[in-house]
């Protein structure tokens, strides 16, 4: 038997399916599908994948068999349409429209009204009894032809549609403005003009034979799957070439034959809120994409839908017709057991689909149809969990621009630049240029964004103030863009356009001239800048479960996430803490589920207040007595701190890092705050200016920190568990339970984690004698040296827990130095010798692999040893899903990734047993 290349759909013979998409194409196997569902489709057929595989393999024809069987199948079509292709007196047209098994933009649009020419024509508008309407079709059918099939296209972006521009000089001279105003003899000339158009531009003639015109686009729809547009889209989306397009042929039907016809899209759901109720548009009296090209303002589906009075919706214009496309919805909504996405035509009061596929939809939107469709019935919860992306959920707590005043801004021509979307939301401030102004300011009570060239750890306090931070320099893992996720800020990073000049307190970008005090707003989100003020509105989730000042029974996109987030914890293995180092952040973090906290940074501490004199006083002694007179007067402050974070934490565990930055970090960089601070501490500034000079290193990513700070100062450990160990037996006594774990940096040797455990059982010893209380502790370390990993079963006999900081593994493992890899690393991905950056996702081969190296080792020496991740990358999807694949026991992210976190761990376990 001769092998089967065309799939007819339609009447009661429809031979293709849903799940044919490879052979078929998306749009020629829902085609089918919904035929197969009873829901009218005009019929038609596809021509397979296999013909355009067939096309190249063999010089651009076809296999011999496939003429008879389209010939079969165009005759199957006109008995069912009751015409015949090419009758002068009883014409069938047909469109033809491209198709391939993933949706694919830059392929060859759709030809409608095929198989008109003079003769035809004029049979349609006899049969009809409408001559505007026959010769409308045959315009815009000359028209298409021309564009799509022959080629005759703007040349260069300036240039105006050929066939528009003809279009528009007969309105003009006649007076009119919209299409569906153009009289038959106005219609009739366009026909010509463009047939004259072609004749002269491409020195062809407009092909008249239906036959002729169907094999044309056929033909070019083949050939389109390998313009180069085609070409770079598959390239970029990984899509392989031989895949191929379907071609379908379908019999047309008419929105354009007057006032009872229309032509429409609409979704299944709500694509925006999610709100399970019919939505879409529609146009009386049009054809195909007339709806969103913008010719005329297409009308509201339905009344609810309405926003201005004048405009008629489908639901009163032709309530039958709305009646019945409701119950289309309903019936493939769940049918699909998706959103979907859907074309419709009316002609003269009767509803035809013409293609359905899943929707796209806002984070709002993927949530709340989830959810819903569980309690529907139609989703099982797992299904649920695996329909939200977790990387949406931070859409979710963000506040936002309100969308039309975004539109309007865009507009007003308000739009500055663009930069890294590394912290998303929406804020609207006023310019400020470092973080002491970014305090003050926000402390009389102003909305404020830091504008920085960069950001440091001393801009901390000013960052917190701020409503958003904007950089000129630096990636997605640059100083500022971590705190900002950290803290929740929204921010943009990177946004080189911007020349900043602090001491003008001011910044140029293109020529215009924003000063301090300006309004900007920033769309953390997409990485905007705008000038001016955008009204923004805050997280409904976040009033909920952080400000507490909205009731869960309010907010339906609360309880929506808080089902989902209910059904992953059901299902992920993965537990999930947080790296907090303060009790409000800590605070955050458990109200979006944090189940501990995985890092601590005792440094962040360190900045608060006037503290950082008394560390720099520490820093600067001479000998190990003054280092300890300095340290006595941080214990105190330290001790609170740990406090508030165990009391808040309730004996969830909470895993402290000791002092791991180069000491230089808190120093002084300029001689202004140098000779200040040399005053306060009654030293001559020589002496100092001196010892900042000999703590200078040349390269401090890999100099004096970490354990070796500790190691070679011990006082400095012992204040900082002391600090731990009494914060902890006071809260114990307070009856609050505690669980601290003590965790040192940068171990690569057995020996340097031993000697620092040493200095802690010691100190832990006297404290719990001190206090009378003993409190359950454990010792731990980071593994984020490549040593570490390999000799994990050395370092796990002294170590009672693993955390990978995976900041440092990488930048140690690839030898780059993080701060330094904003030069070069966008030339990495452009030339795609990364795929992605190795500090946002684990680098799975390299990396990952000492990771799995050090679970394997660690656990071979210590079974029952904990293991987590505490890098930027715990909060990570992808990352998340590699950490539970080799076995850790939880990851640790900043506060607003806790939800992204749970949601990612759940779908790796759902994904690990759906393959199991
Ligand atoms: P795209 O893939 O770009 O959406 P389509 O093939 O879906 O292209 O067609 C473009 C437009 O033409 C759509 O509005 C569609 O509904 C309309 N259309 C396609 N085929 C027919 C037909 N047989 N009858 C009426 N309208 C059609
Ligand atoms: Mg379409
Ligand atoms: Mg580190």
């Amino acid at each position: 038997m001769a092998q089967k290349y065309v799939y007819f759909f339609g009447g009661d013979k429809t031979e293709g399916n849903a799940k044919m998409k490879m052979l078929l194409g998306g749009k020629g196997a829902n085609l089918a599908e919904m035929a197969n569902l009873g829901i009218p489709v005009p019929p038609g057929f596809t021509i397979t994948t296999e013909v355009c595989k067939y096309f190249y393999e063999h010089g651009e024809t076809y296999p011999p068999e496939l003429k008879e069987q389209v010939n079969d199948a165009l005759k199957r079509v006109e008995e069912i349409m009751g015409k015949k292709f090419g009758d002068p007196s009883n014409p069938l047209l047909v469109s033809v429209r491209s198709g391939a098994p993933i949706s694919m933009p830059g392929m060859m649009d759709t030809v409608l009204n095929l198989g008109l020419n003079d003769e035809t024509v004029r049979g349609l508008a006899e049969k009809t009894g409408d001559e505007r309407f026959a010769y409308d079709c045959y315009r815009r059918f000359v028209a298409m032809y021309g564009d799509v099939v022959l080629g005759l296209k703007p040349v260069g972006k300036d240039d105006v549609d050929p066939f528009e521009q003809v279009l528009e000089e007969l309105k003009h001279r006649k007076g009119i403005t919209y299409d569906n105003e153009l009289d038959p003899e106005s219609l009739k000339e366009l026909v010509t003009l463009y047939k004259k158009l072609i004749k002269d531009r491409l020195g062809i003639d407009f092909p008249d034979d239906p036959e002729e015109q169907l094999w044309g686009a056929i033909g070019a729809v083949f050939k389109s799957w390998n313009n180069p547009r085609a070409i770079a889209y598959r390239e970029l989306n990984d899509i392989p070439d031989d895949m191929g397009t379907a071609v379908n042929v379908q019999a047309m039907v008419f929105g354009n034959m007057g006032p009872d016809s229309a032509t429409g899209v609409a979704f299944t759901r709500n694509p925006a809120t999610g709100e399970n109720v019919l939505y879409g548009e529609y146009l009386i009296n049009a054809q195909g994409e007339d709806v969103v090209a913008g010719i005329r303002t297409p009308q509201p589906i339905n009344k609810a839908q309405k926003t201005d009075p004048d405009s008629v919706s489908l639901e009163e214009a032709m309530p039958e017709v709305y009646e019945e496309l409701e119950r289309i919805r309903k019936l493939l909504d769940r049918h699909y057991r998706d959103m979907q996405d859907v074309e419709f035509t009316i002609e003269r009061g009767k509803l035809w689909m013409l293609q359905t596929r899943s929707g796209k939809r806002t984070a709002f939107a993927a949530l709340r149809i989830a959810v819903e469709m569980v309690e529907e019935g139609i989703l099982t919860e797992e299904e649920a969990v695996m329909r939200v992306e977790p990387q949406q959920l931070t859409q979710l707590l963000r506040p936002t621009f309100d969308l039309k005043s975004k539109e309007k801004a865009l507009a007003d021509g308000a739009f500055l630049a663009k930069g890294l979307n590394a912290g998303p939301g929406a804020a609207t401030g006023r310019v400020v240029f470092n973080a002491p102004d970014a305090e003050e300011w926000a402390s009389r009570g102003e909305q404020v964004i830091l504008v920085r060239m960069e950001t440091s750890p001393e801009d901390i306090r000013g960052m917190h103030a701020a409503q958003g931070i904007l950089t000129s320099r630096g990636g997605m893992t640059s100083h500022a863009a971590l705190v900002a996720r950290q803290m929740g800020k929204v921010c943009v990073v990177g946004c080189g356009a911007l020349e900043i000049d602090y001491k003008k307190r001011q910044f140029t970008v293109n020529g215009r001239i924003v000063r301090e005090g300006d309004w900007i707003s920033l769309d953390g989100t997409t990485g905007e800048v705008f000038e001016g003020k955008i009204p923004t509105q805050p997280s409904e989730i976040v009033r909920v479960v952080v400000d507490k000042s909205l009731k869960p029974e309010e907010s339906i996109v609360y309880r929506n996430y808080a089902k989902l987030m209910e059904w992953a914890d059901r299902y992920r293995r993965l537990g999930v803490r947080t790296n907090a180092d303060k009790p409000d952040q800590a605070s955050v973090a458990i109200a979006f589920g944090a189940e501990g906290i995985g890092l601590c940074r005792t440094e962040h501490m360190f900045f608060e207040g006037r503290r950082i004199d008394t560390v720099r006083e520490m820093i600067l002694a001479d000998d190990q007595e003054g280092r300890e007179k300095a340290l006595a007067k941080l214990l105190p402050m330290q001790k609170e701190d740990f406090k508030g974070i165990f009391r808040v934490m309730k004996g969830l565990p909470v895993t402290i890092r000791t002092l791991d930055p180069p000491l230089h970090e808190f120093l002084p960089a300029d001689e202004k705050t140098a000779a200040e601070l040399a005053s306060s501490m009654g030293v001559p500034f020589e002496k100092l200016w001196a010892k900042i000079e000999a703590l200078h290193e040349a390269n401090p990513m890999l100099g004096h920190r970490g354990c070796r700070l500790g190691i070679v100062y011990p006082e400095i450990t012992a204040m900082q568990v002391r600090a731990i160990f009494e914060a902890a037996c006071e809260v114990q006594k307070e009856g609050i339970p505690v669980k601290p774990e003590i965790m040192i940096p940068l171990v690569g040797h057995v020996k340097e984690l031993e000697n620092q455990k040493k200095v802690i059982d010691e100190v832990a010893c006297q404290v719990f004698q001190e206090q009378g209380v003993h409190v359950v502790y454990s010792v731990g370390t980071m593994i984020e040296v490549p040593r570490g990993a390999i000799t994990a079963d050395e370092i796990a006999k002294e170590a009672e827990f693993f955390s990978f900081g995976t900041n440092d593994l990488t930048q140690t493992v690839y030898g780059i130095s993080r701060d330094d890899a904003g030069k070069f690393l966008h030339h990495y991905l452009e030339k795609e010798i990364w795929e992605y950056d190795p500090f946002e996702r684990i680098d799975r081969d390299g990396v990952g692999q000492l990771m799995k190296i050090g679970v394997e080792k660690g656990r071979s020496t210590r079974a029952d040893l904990k293991i987590g991740i505490c890098g930027e990358h715990g909060g990570e999807p992808t990352s998340v899903e590699f950490c539970h694949q080799i076995g850790l026991d939880y990851v640790s992210c900043s506060p607003y990734r806790v939800p992204v976190a749970r949601l990612a761990a759940a779908q790796a376990a759902i994904k690990e047993r759906l393959k199991a």
